[in-house]
C-alpha cells in the first residue's frame, strides 16, 4: 500500500482512509486510535499481504492508503469527513475507511449519496442504531442510520447481526423502511439477498461474537464468527462500491487479537472491490 499525494488517484484506485473519532461514542471511548492499531495488523509480519481470494494487495496498483481525516476539532469533524470523502470520490476512487466510532458513516454516506444513485447499504452490527436521539445527541454513534435513512440517502438498507432490537428502535426500523435481520433468523439470508446498484457496506466490529473481537466498546454475546463475516464479504451479491470498519476500541482489546480481525476483513474488502471492478463498470 503507498502513501502519496492525492494527485496519483483516480478511478482505478482503492482509498484506505483512518478517521480517528470518538466523540460520539455513548458509553467508552477509544475508536479514535482504530485507525493507526488496524493499520499496524496490516502490515504485520506474521501474515502476509494476499487475500483468500488470491488478490496479491502488495502488488496491488492504485491502492492507498491516503492517511486520517483532521478530527481534531470535534465541532467541524463531520463537515471535514464529508468533504474528505467526496474530494475522492470526485476521483473516482473506491474508500474503505477504518476507524472512529460509528457515528462517522453518516458524514462519510452524505459524500456518497451526492455521487451514487440507487445506493444500498448492508450494515452489519450487534446494534441497530436507529435511535431517534441518544442521551441527547442527535448524532450519536446509536443514530447514525436513522439520520442516513430520515435524509433518503440510501434507496435500500438491510441490516444483519442484530441481537440488541428494542421497540423504539424496531418502531424506528418500520417507520425508516430498514430491512432487519436479526441474529436469531440464522445464517440463510446470505444466499437469499440480492442488490441491485451500488453497494456500501458498513462494519461495525461488534456485529462479531466478543469471544472473536473483544476489542469493542459494548459486548454483545452471540454475534457473528469472523469466518461468517469474511463470507459475507466474499459472497454478498452486489457490486461493493465504499465500506467502513467502525467501532474497533483498541483499550478494550487483548493484544491486537480484535485488530488483527479488523486488518483480516480489511484486506478481504479490498480484495473483493478490487475484483468487483474487474468484472463491472463503475456504477
Ligand atoms: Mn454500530
Ligand atoms: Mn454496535
Amino acid at each position: 500500500m503507498k502513501t502519496l499525494s492525492s494527485q496519483a488517484i483516480d478511478k482505478e484506485s482503492i482509498c484506505i482512509l483512518g478517521i480517528p473519532f470518538d466523540a460520539n461514542s455513548s458509553f467508552r471511548k477509544g475508536p479514535a486510535l482504530a485507525p493507526s492499531r488496524i493499520r499496524e495488523s496490516y502490515f504485520s509480519c506474521s501474515s502476509n499481504l494476499w487475500t483468500e481470494q488470491g488478490v496479491d494487495l502488495g502488488a496491488l496498483k492504485g491502492l492507498y492508503d491516503v492517511g486520517d481525516v483532521d478530527c481534531s476539532d470535534e465541532t467541524v469533524a463531520f463537515e471535514a469527513i464529508t468533504q474528505r470523502v467526496a474530494t475522492l470520490l470526485k476521483k473516482e476512487a473506491r474508500i474503505v475507511s477504518l476507524g472512529g466510532d460509528h457515528s462517522v458513516t453518516f458524514p462519510i454516506f452524505e459524500a456518497f449519496a451526492k455521487k451514487y444513485d440507487n445506493l444500498n447499504i448492508l450494515h452489519l452490527d450487534a446494534h441497530p442504531d436507529l435511535y431517534d436521539v441518544l442521551d441527547n445527541n442527535p448524532f450519536s454513534h446509536a443514530c447514525p442510520f436513522a439520520r442516513i435513512m430520515e435524509k433518503k440517502l440510501a434507496t435500500r438498507m438491510v441490516q444483519a447481526g442484530i441481537r440488541t432490537m428494542n421497540g423504539h428502535q424496531r418502531e424506528q426500523a418500520t417507520r425508516l423502511g430498514v430491512e432487519v435481520i436479526e441474529m436469531k433468523e440464522g445464517n440463510d439470508w446470505l444466499q437469499k439477498l440480492e442488490f441491485q446498484g451500488p453497494v456500501y457496506l458498513s462494519i461495525d466490529m461488534d456485529c462479531l461474537d466478543p469471544a472473536f473481537a473483544p476489542g469493542v466498546s459494548h459486548h454483545e454475546p452471540g454475534g457473528f464468527t469472523t469466518r461468517q463475516v469474511l463470507d459475507i464479504i466474499h459472497r454478498l451479491r452486489g457490486n461493493i462500491i465504499g465500506a467502513d470498519i467502525v467501532e474497533y476500541n483498541p483499550d478494550r482489546d487483548f493484544g491486537s487479537v480484535t485488530a488483527m480481525v479488523a486488518a483480516k476483513l480489511l484486506k478481504e474488502l479490498i480484495g473483493r472491490i478490487f475484483t468487483n471492478r474487474l468484472s463491472k463498470p463503475i456504477v
